[in-house]
């Protein structure tokens, strides 16, 4: 019946032990149903390796790495533990994570406490949010707009919630998935709703193995059955089927980034060299990240062509400290190797410091970092002491005067990164020999000489950037 129709199933749970033995039967399954799309979504840390591998599998089946909000008590984690998972090539969210105020299964406070963990490892990885909220509207709302929405967005998902969540959400780019739920007879308020909700904003899931549609109420669900609720939407909202299995696969992939992770089964796609290290002058230049907890105004990233230079800087994951090195060839022909790129450098602390140390072993001249200046911010320590011999010059963007133009231009997504980034030009000259503080001049509302003039008290040097020039 639906042989030219595709539908994708955003949220399932095929790691569960409902389906041991079986779950690539039931993916297959599906594949045959129509469903040409799986996420299988993560709830325990402990099995997201299981996830990748599983999805390793099979082209068209993603994962995602979080915890439930329902295990926060036996897994309270930190931002760096859900980092040092995403950056498999199958890995297309952060999620699920949320607050659960129906069950309780864990204390409200460690749910929050992960919760936000999530949302902090979704601003840096650059990936959407799967957001689990029930009968906790409200400090999911507090949450999210405390932490910031992710640049690449999110879903509710299994949305069950009021017109008031539906518009917050939706007023913040969230998509909205409806799940079996939309199917049952009780449901007519949401089915309201989900025919409210703008087309392109909607995702269809089955929250496999639960939540069956009807008619297999109380049977164990399968990513097959997304169909019914694809058609109880299209009733609902009197579009045809097809019209709904094109959108919401869509809006899948624009999501989830599916057509930026065309991975050849279990093995990580390669990144290409010339995106990883480039040449402007005879300084090389290093890619590190996709990821920065900024968003700012001139920033090539947002632009339809994301180019630096001619480069093309699009990363579709985070390279390794290996692949770096390995792009980078000789160094010690250069002035300086810069860590630079779309994304924010310090971000992958680690990498970054493996990579500088691997340039001095092999006599590179000066390492340089571009950096926001919010790496105390967002590691929540001070990291600056680890530059100490590696690092030879920072370059941090200052960007503005004051807080209101520096919040204006960059919509930083954590709280105190102005005062973040003073505070770190302050820290870093102990450990770094050349501090130099930069603004650019042309950035609406930016009073160079005011810029100047801090960089002065801080005892630092001042470069002005051009506009619309990266690099
Ligand atoms: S300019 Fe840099 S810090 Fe700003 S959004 Fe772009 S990558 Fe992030
Ligand atoms: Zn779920």
């Amino acid at each position: 019946m639906t042989t030219a129709m595709v539908f994708a199933d955003s949220h399932a749970h095929l790691d569960f032990p409902d389906y041991q033995g079986e779950w690539e039967q039931i993916f297959l399954a599906a594949q045959q149903a129509g469903v040409g799309y799986v996420t299988t979504v993560g709830t325990r840390l402990a099995g997201a390796e299981t996830l990748c591998a599983m999805a390793s599998r099979f082209p068209n089946l993603y994962a995602t790495v979080g915890v439930h909000p329902h295990h926060a008590k036996e897994e309270p984690i930190t931002v760096e533990e859900i980092l040092a998972h995403c950056d498999h090539p199958k890995v297309v969210a952060i999620g699920e994570s949320g607050l659960d105020f129906h069950y309780d299964f864990s204390p409200r406070p460690q749910q929050e406490a992960n919760f936000r963990a999530h949302i902090r490892a979704a601003h840096i990885a650059d990936l959407p949010l799967i957001v689990h909220t029930r009968e906790a509207e409200e400090a999911t709302r507090a949450i999210l707009d405390d932490e910031g929405i992710p640049g690449r967005g999110g879903v509710i998902h299994c949305f069950t919630g009021t017109k008031e969540m539906a518009e917050w959400a939706l007023a913040r780019g969230f998509h909205l998935s409806f799940s079996g739920v939309l199917t049952f007879r009780t449901a007519q308020p949401l089915r309201e709703i989900a025919a409210q909700v703008p087309l392109d904003r909607i995702l269809i899931e089955t929250d496999s193995p639960y939540l069956a549609p009807v008619p297999f109420r109380g049977k164990r669900n399968v990513p097959a059955h997304v169909v019914y609720v694809a058609r109880t939407l299209a009733e609902c909202r009197q579009t045809p089927l097809s019209e709904i299995a094109s959108a919401t696969t869509e809006n899948y992939k624009r999501l989830f980034r599916i057509d930026s992770h065309p991975v050849p089964e279990g093995s990580k796609a390669p990144l290409p060299s010339a995106t990883l290290a480039y040449t402007i002058g005879n300084s090389l230049y290093l890619n590190v990240t996709r990821g920065c907890t900024l968003r700012c105004r001139y920033c090539p990233k947002w632009q339809d062509e994301p180019l630096v230079h001619h480069y093309d800087l699009t990363l579709h994951r985070n390279p390794t400290a290996a692949e770096l090195i390995a792009a980078m060839g000789e160094v010690g022909g250069y002035d300086e190797v810069v860590f630079c790129g779309f994304g924010e450098p310090t971000l992958r602390l680690a990498v970054i410091l493996d990579v500088a140390a691997d340039i001095k072993r092999r006599g590179g001249k000066r390492v340089r970092l571009n950096t926001d200046g919010l790496a105390n911010l967002v590691h929540r320590r001070d990291v600056t002491p680890a530059f100490c011999g590696l690092i030879d010059a920072v370059s941090v963007s200052l960007t503005a005067q004051d807080q209101t133009t520096y919040d204006r231009l960059c919509q930083p997504a954590l709280a105190g990164s102005y005062q973040g980034v003073l505070d770190f030009l302050r820290v870093v000259q102990a450990h770094v020999p050349h501090v130099t503080a930069t603004a650019i001049d042309g950035a609406e509302g930016v009073d160079i000489a005011a810029c100047r003039k801090i960089a002065e008290v801080l005892g630092v040097h001042f470069r002005v950037r051009l506009l619309n020039r990266l690099g």
